[in-house]
């Protein structure tokens, strides 16, 4: 879709930062609550960069997703209706179940049975291209490549790279890729808030056959002692990615993610799946983000600039992979993200992380056995940071008065459906101070 700006008052009635499931959920409850009103969305790319256009896997089921300090299982399941109203997802069948839940039972281990959807990448950004359409039909106007740059609550000026504009309520909705401007406006502001919580691991690349699970359930969510969990599996037409981050210290790092497309290109015969330690800091830690950022620069520098892979086999014997690890009979699959460095896991990652990862693998190895096979890949790192979470005036994610801060980047949620619900849920704020 072209960027578009139509003329705008000087004075909008609400501008939205973020065209990811926050700000398009946000645009369409007010849309239909308050017609008429000026709205304005800006997103600094030609597409919003969330889940939404990346894979796009849809839970529709509480805690999946929603941070518990924000929402009970009545408030998001109540939300969810309303979420799942607008997405029309298609829940995939899961069956077959019941010998792996018996297995993990015994073992101390939750296998969580989620009401999921998966559109794929391509199917992501059909959808979120389908949702700007609809919402320019509305009169809505969606001003695509243009970045918030400053929030000036003494005039109610939102400044961005191309021109400032008055508003009476703001919605911030950046995203993980906004983290950085967030915190910016919550100290211009004067805004309390917390960044103590992120999750660090790795993710496995595993034949398909030997991790059968996912012809029964497409994202198995496994809950492992000691806050470990699997996350995001992709099969099917599945591969690797890195994401380049730029940490606060302007230093950049990868961090592993998973994609898999609905349509396009054959099945890779791979599953690759994420397992992900929370670590919620104490004092005196000062950030947590930052704390993860160096392990992810720290990985860079041990991989020459690269992600680090290593094979279970190797892993085993504590010797690190090379790229012969990465041929030979045992080693009898070509790593989807073979851009890689082969290395030493145990060298970089913290010893609590991995042994707490490592136990996790064993026990998921007992329920789904063959998941360790010698040529297992575990790619590393996988980090996710958390949004500063700042302290709210209220339930509907108000910040300052007159401007909300919701979805990944404030930490009102983890996930798509749980930022579609965040955007609502402060729509329905912006009503209640009035439009
Ligand atoms: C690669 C990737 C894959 C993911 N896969 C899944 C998945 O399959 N399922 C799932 O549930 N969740 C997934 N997630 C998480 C999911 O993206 C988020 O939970 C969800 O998108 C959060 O929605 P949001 O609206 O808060 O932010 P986002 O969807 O990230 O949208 C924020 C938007 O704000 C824009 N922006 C940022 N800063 C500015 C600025 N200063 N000015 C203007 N615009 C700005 C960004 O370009 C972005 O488009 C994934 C995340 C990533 C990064």
């Amino acid at each position: 879709m072209a960027a578009h700006t139509s003329p705008m008052p000087d004075t909008c009635d609400c501008i939205i930062v973020g065209t990811g499931p926050a700000g398009l959920a946000a645009a369409f409850t007010l849309s239909e609550l308050a017609p008429g009103k000026s709205l304005l969305m800006l997103d600094s790319s030609s597409l919003s960069t969330g889940g939404l256009c990346n894979d796009c896997k849809m839970n529709f089921s509480f805690p999946i997703g929603f941070p518990l300090e924000y929402w009970d299982a009545s408030t998001a399941e109540r939300y969810l209706e309303a979420v799942c109203a607008r997405l029309e997802p298609r829940i995939l069948p899961k069956k077959n179940l019941g010998i792996y839940s018996r297995r993990a039972e015994k073992l101390g281990v939750q296998l969580l049975e989620i009401r999921q959807s998966h559109l794929g990448t391509d199917g992501g950004v059909q959808l979120a291209r389908s949702f700007q359409e609809e919402l320019q039909r509305r009169g809505i106007s969606i001003s695509l490549r243009e970045t918030a740059r400053e929030v000036r609550d003494q005039d109610r000026c939102l400044v961005t790279d191309k021109r400032e504009i008055g508003y009476r309520n703001l919605v911030l909705a950046p995203g993980r890729r906004g983290f950085a401007f967030l915190q910016t406006v919550m100290d211009s502001l004067h805004v309390a808030y917390v960044d103590n919580v992120v999750d660090i691991g790795l993710r496995l690349e595993v034949r398909e056959q030997l991790y059968p699970i996912v012809q029964d359930y497409y994202d198995p969510k496994f809950l492992f002692p000691q806050k470990v969990r699997t996350f995001c599996t992709n099969s099917g037409k599945a591969y690797v990615v890195k994401e380049k981050y730029r940490g606060r210290s302007g230093r950049d790092y990868f961090s592993i993610n998973g994609h898999s497309f609905s349509e396009k290109g054959k099945a890779s015969g791979l599953v690759n799946f994420a397992l992900l330690k929370t670590v919620r800091f104490t004092e005196p830690l000062a950030s947590g983000q930052e704390f993860a950022e160096m392990l992810g620069q720290q990985a860079m520098l041990m991989g020459g600039g690269q992600p680090l892979m290593q094979r279970v086999g190797d892993f085993r014997l504590g010797k690190r992979s090379k790229a012969e690890s990465f041929t030979g009979d045992l080693y009898d699959f070509e790593p989807t993200l073979a851009s890689c460095t082969p290395g030493d896991l145990a060298l970089a990652m913290p010893a609590k992380i991995l042994r707490a990862i490592w136990k996790s693998m064993k026990l998921l190895d007992t329920i789904i056995p063959g998941v360790l096979h010698p040529s297992t890949i575990m790619y590393y790192p996988e980090i996710k940071l958390y949004g500063n979470r700042p302290r709210f005036m209220d339930e509907s994610f108000q910040a300052r008065p007159g401007i909300w801060m919701i979805g990944d980047g404030a930490g009102t949620s983890r996930g798509i459906t749980a930022a579609w619900a965040s955007g609502i849920r402060a729509a329905e704020g912006i009503i209640r101070r009035g439009l």
